[in-house]
Formats: structure tokens, sequence, C-alpha cells
């Protein structure tokens, strides 16, 4: 069956900073999935499967988004991914993990985990309350300037390869994969030096550079895989899901944030495979008959969601956005990108 891949979006609150500086609110929920951006020259609204505003809690987003229902799926053996968009500074992070100063390992208030843990606790019940259990194991990638690297391997990054076979599709050569069997274990893993595991922080190592608009600005593309195998009575085969998470570099142009050197050449190969992804994204959102070739293999990110994004996987995408007059012009592209991923169909 065709299915309309949910696209949420998340309005965060103005910062302190914007407030100081007088900055206008220009993004204005109207209730039922609409929102309104009203600026100058600028008047425009946009629907989405669910709008959440300023108001809206952690736990909220996490009921309102379907997630629930995802963690379902990918248990019972689809390829699940959820994606944060927007530009740096809009929440996705947040969206995902709750406030995290990613310098520092410490794990948010139970009441400002994101998406991620949130699942992840969601998942661990469903594993309990199954029989025999499930086998779950993670992995955890970057993408930074273009080269795929492990986040869970110890010693410095190093460059993985990128493969292509008729049976698995894009793979990642050598990526290290972790099991786990408590929350404990996987938030740990994500976020700081595991206790269990002698193996370094995820987040800790991801590559954050300081700049204009944000100081923990996140320069790579995230993606952290939960490999959900069931543990079938041995005369069936066993069902193998994921559940993937995938925090995107910001998505602002390189004038806005000063970049400069090594900086502008990050944020050219962070804008390469966004766009890339919304060339994939716009040509997958032609009816099926008008489709031509999916250039998936134009960047890494594409190449590793082409399995979620070409229409066997289960996809959700949450499109952050800032409220503030100042980001005017990003929101209203990352609200047009979000509105050409909404004309996507999957077949999961
Ligand atoms: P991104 O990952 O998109 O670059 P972050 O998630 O790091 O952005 O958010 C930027 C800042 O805004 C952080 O200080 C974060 O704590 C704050 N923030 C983001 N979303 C919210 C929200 N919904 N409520 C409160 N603070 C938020
Ligand atoms: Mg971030």
């Amino acid at each position: 069956h065709l299915r309309v891949p949910p696209t949420l979006l998340r309005v965060r609150p103005l910062t302190c900073a914007e407030t100081r500086r007088g900055d206008r609110r220009v993004v204005h929920s109207l209730g039922d999935g609409t929102v309104h951006v009203s600026a100058a020259r600028h008047d425009a609204t946009f629907g989405f499967s669910a709008v959440f505003d300023a108001g809206a809690s952690q736990e909220a987003v996490f009921e309102g988004s379907g997630m629930r229902q995802l963690v379902e799926l990918a248990t019972d053996g689809f390829s699940c991914t959820i994606f944060a968009f927007g530009q740096t500074g809009s929440g996705k992070t947040y969206t995902l993990m709750g406030p995290l100063g990613q310098s520092e390992a410490r794990p948010a208030a139970p009441a400002l985990l994101g998406l991620m843990q949130r699942s992840f606790a969601c998942l661990l019940e469903h594993s309990r309350s199954r029989g025999p259990g499930l086998a779950l194991s993670a992995s955890y990638l970057e993408i930074y300037n273009e080269q795929v690297r492990d986040l869970l391997s110890p010693g410095p990054p190093c460059a993985l390869s990128l493969r292509w076979s008729k049976t698995h599709g894009f793979y990642v050569e050598n990526q290290l994969r972790v099991d786990f069997e408590s929350l404990e274990a996987i938030v740990d893993l994500l976020l700081q030096a595991p206790l269990q595991l002698s193996i370094p922080a995820g987040s800790r190592r991801r590559r954050t550079s300081a700049h204009a608009l944000n100081g923990h600005s996140s320069r790579s593309h995230a993606l952290l895989t939960i490999y959900i195998r069931s543990r079938a009575p041995s005369a069936c085969p066993s069902k193998q899901g994921t559940l993937c998470f995938v925090d995107l570099a910001g998505s602002e142009r390189v004038k806005d944030t000063g970049s400069t050197g090594e900086l502008s050449v990050e944020a050219n190969n962070i804008n390469r495979s966004l766009l890339a992804l919304g060339h994939c994204i716009s040509l997958l959102a032609k009816p099926q008959g008008k489709r031509t070739h999916i250039p998936y293999r134009d960047s890494k990110l594409t190449r590793l969601l082409a399995r979620s994004l070409g229409g066997s996987g289960v996809t959700l995408m949450v499109a952050c956005i800032s409220p503030s007059s100042r980001c005017l012009s990003e929101t209203l592209s990352t609200l047009h990108y979000a509105s050409r991923a909404r004309r996507v169909t999957t077949r999961p």
C-alpha cells in the first residue's frame, strides 16, 4: 500500500538571546497542522501531518509523532527512519536527544528526554513483553566532509568504505555493531563513556565546531541505527527490522554563519549532501509514472538513506525551525523542503 510519510514540524521557542535582541516571532501555529509565516514581504501557510509549537513538551512530541507505531513496525521487521532537518540551532538535536551541551556528557532531565531515549524505552518494553525477546544492537555513524566514520570504534576516527551489493544494497564495510539489553547501555552508548562497554562515547566524538549561529553546531550528519531481530522459535525465519535516527547537519548558507577556510569546505559538503537529499526527495515526490532515475549515488547521505527513502521503508520527517524574524529565509527554505518531502510515497 502507498503511504505518505508523516512530516512533522516543530517550532522551537525564541531563545533568550533572540528575545534579548528583540527578534520578532514570524511563525504562528494555526492549529490543524498548519503554520502561518508572516513577515514584511512574505505571507504563506504550510500544512504538515502535525505541528508542535513552542509550548509542546518533549512528551507531547513523542506521543503525537507516531513514534510508538514506528517502533512497533521496526519490531515487526520494517526499516524505519526518522530524520530531523533544519537550520543549525533550530532544535534538531533537542528534539532527538534533549538539551545536550555536546561537550559535557550529562544525561538530560527525564522530562526533557528526546525522541530517541523515549523510543528506546518503548522498544525495551516491547522486548520484555515478547516471549523470546528481541536481540538488539546498534551502530552509530557520522558523515563528515563526505567521509563515513564510525562513532563507536575506539581510536582516531577513520573513514569507512560505503559499498553496494545486490542483496544488501548500500552498506558500510566494517562498521561496529554493539549489542545492548538495557536503556542505560544504549543511552550511555549514545551520550557518554559507557559503563559496561569498553568503548568511547558516540556523541562526544561527533564533529562539532563553534560558529556564529550555534556554539555547538553539528557539522556532520549523524546516523544511529538500532537493529532489532526477533528471537523466533527455530522453525520460523527470524525477522530483522531497523530503527534509524538521522540528525542532519545544519542547512544554513555559508554567508550567514561567517564560515571561512575549513569551515566553508564543511559547509559546502553539508549543503551538497542536503541538496542531493532534497533532489532525491523531489524526484521521489513525482507521480510514479513520471519518475526518472533517482540519483542516490550523488552523496554518501543519500546512499545510506536509499533504502528508507526509496520506498521499502517507513520514514518520519521532523522539520525544525526557529520562529525568529532573523531566521526567516532559512525557515522558508526548510518549510519548502518539508513540503516537497510530504509528497513522497513509499511502499513498506
Ligand atoms: P540543532 O541541533 O538544530 O543545531 P539544538 O537542538 O542544538 O539545535 O538547539 C539549539 C538551542 O535551542 C539549544 O540550546 C537547545 O537547548 C534550544 N532548544 C531547541 N529546541 C528547544 C525547545 N523545543 N525548547 C527549549 N529549548 C530548545
Ligand atoms: Mg544539532
